[in-house]
């Protein structure tokens, strides 16, 4: 039988680390680097601690995210093996809906409306992997968590830690 990967879309297929730079950046004319915040929450992450939050309330800001480096060939890929549904705790944003959704359509076309889970808590998903960022939904998924690399999460060492899609491929391919 097929197993199913839950995966998320924020630090995960969607790169809001660098956008979160990229508009600091742009609104307060200092330029963080990625090796400054290694270890920060993401409240913790910028001088004024608010702008992180702003910015996730701010229209656009989930709609123009970067696609995350290979994670279109590594779903695309695991999508041959895998059923693969996309998780994101987007009510967290209520407004990021319509744009998480647009967004998947334009860089993931692929990917069917059935496999879209936009949630609130993660821990009712019953998939066999979630691959994630954060701490917070792995600790409580019932499956095999995946961490995917992320500037918050590199002192966190209780979960299987990928740090490209790449690996995220590979390891997962060693499950089949
Ligand atoms: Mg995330």
């Amino acid at each position: 039988m097929r197993k199913s990967i839950a995966i998320d879309m924020d630090g995960v297929i969607a790169d809001t680390e660098t956008q979160f730079i990229n508009w600091y950046e742009r609104d307060y004319g200092i330029k963080i680097h990625p090796q400054d915040i290694l270890g920060f929450k993401e409240d913790e992450m910028f001088p004024d601690k608010t702008a992180a939050r702003k910015f996730a309330f701010t229209p656009g800001f989930f709609r123009t995210l970067p696609v995350m480096p290979g994670a279109v060939e590594a779903l695309k890929k695991l999508m041959e093996n895998f059923d693969v549904y996309i998780a994101s705790a987007a009510m967290e944003f209520p407004q990021s809906l319509p744009e998480k959704h647009a967004w998947l359509q334009e860089h993931f076309p692929f990917i069917s409306w059935h496999n879209i889970i936009f949630c609130g808590d993660k821990s009712i998903i019953g998939t066999d992997f979630l691959v994630d960022d954060h701490v917070k939904n792995l600790d409580f998924f019932k499956g095999k968590s995946v961490m995917f690399h992320a500037f918050h999460n590199v002192n966190f060492n209780h979960h299987q830690r990928v740090k490209t899609w790449e690996d995220a491929v590979i390891l997962l391919e060693t499950h089949l």
